[in-house]
């Protein structure tokens, strides 16, 4: 086998904001919101289109974070300080997310967790709601009270094709903070059962990493609204709780004994 590989030196910049928290003894740690701002650019044509546009994969998490912070200036400031972070280069191999942790804003030792957002909910109001990473940390149950406090099942997701590995929350993960990814419900109000994995399924073959995945005018933002109201309130319960989140024991991934 050959395989052939080209290196290109390029530079691009995590993009970031800071909410400071109000308990002076807490507010040098942080609680993070990330989702990765970057798509694949301009690529082979596919139907006469060589604009890679990501509308959902990940301008609807760019729009998450940003809903998320504007409704997090307008309630009272959590204990620990919230960190917005729109990383760069996630479809290039996770590489703003694994830059942030080579050289973080706080100290990893400091960062309660990381809450992702890649790809968010497009299609409507849903009665339920998931996360990847729920059954290896604390954050879980934080994420199950908050859902059930807002009116949404949990179904856990599995690890389908490795996706807890495969987005931005990974780098921080395998750095010993604990990490969820906030996803998108499948149960959806006024459409018939099935309709959510059908419409997960048609997405991933028709439009992922393809110029098809633009704005569409089918695009609903109910759905959106509940996910960002989620990861609201799981980033305040945590920001608020004076004890650290952890992983659980059984989890791979650890905190890096001081
Ligand atoms: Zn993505």
């Amino acid at each position: 086998m050959r395989v052939h590989s080209a290196l290109r030196r390029v530079e691009s910049e995590n993009v970031a904001a800071r909410l400071p928290g109000r308990d002076p003894r807490l507010a040098s740690q942080a609680v993070l919101i990330t989702a990765h701002w970057d798509h694949k650019g301009i690529g082979p044509i596919v139907h006469g289109d060589s604009i890679y546009n990501g509308a959902e994969d990940n301008a609807s998490g760019v729009a998450a974070i940003l809903g998320a912070a504007k409704a997090m200036t307008q309630l009272p400031r959590p204990a620990r300080s919230i960190l917005f972070v729109a990383t760069t280069a996630e479809e290039s191999g996770l590489l703003g997310g694994e830059a942030y942790v080579q050289h973080p804003l706080i100290p990893l030792a400091q960062t309660a967790a990381v809450l992702n957002l890649d790809v968010t909910n497009v299609r409507g109001a849903t009665r339920d709601i998931g996360a990847l990473g729920m059954d290896r940390s604390t954050l879980g149950s934080v994420f199950v009270a908050v859902a059930r406090a807002e009116s949404l099942k949990v179904e856990s997701q599995p690890d389908v094709r490795g996706s807890f590995f495969r987005s931005d929350h990974f780098p921080f993960a395998r750095s010993g903070v604990p990490a969820l990814s906030i996803k998108p419900g499948l149960d959806f109000v006024g459409r018939p059962k099935g309709w959510g994995e059908q419409q997960e399924n048609l997405y991933n073959q028709e439009r992922y990493h393809q110029p098809s995945d633009e704005y569409q005018r089918a695009f609903r933002y109910d759905g959106m609204a509940q996910q960002v109201r989620v990861t609201v309130r799981t980033a305040r319960a945590i920001a608020n709780d004076p004890a650290m989140p952890r992983w659980l024991t059984a989890s791979e991934f650890q905190r890096p004994q001081p």
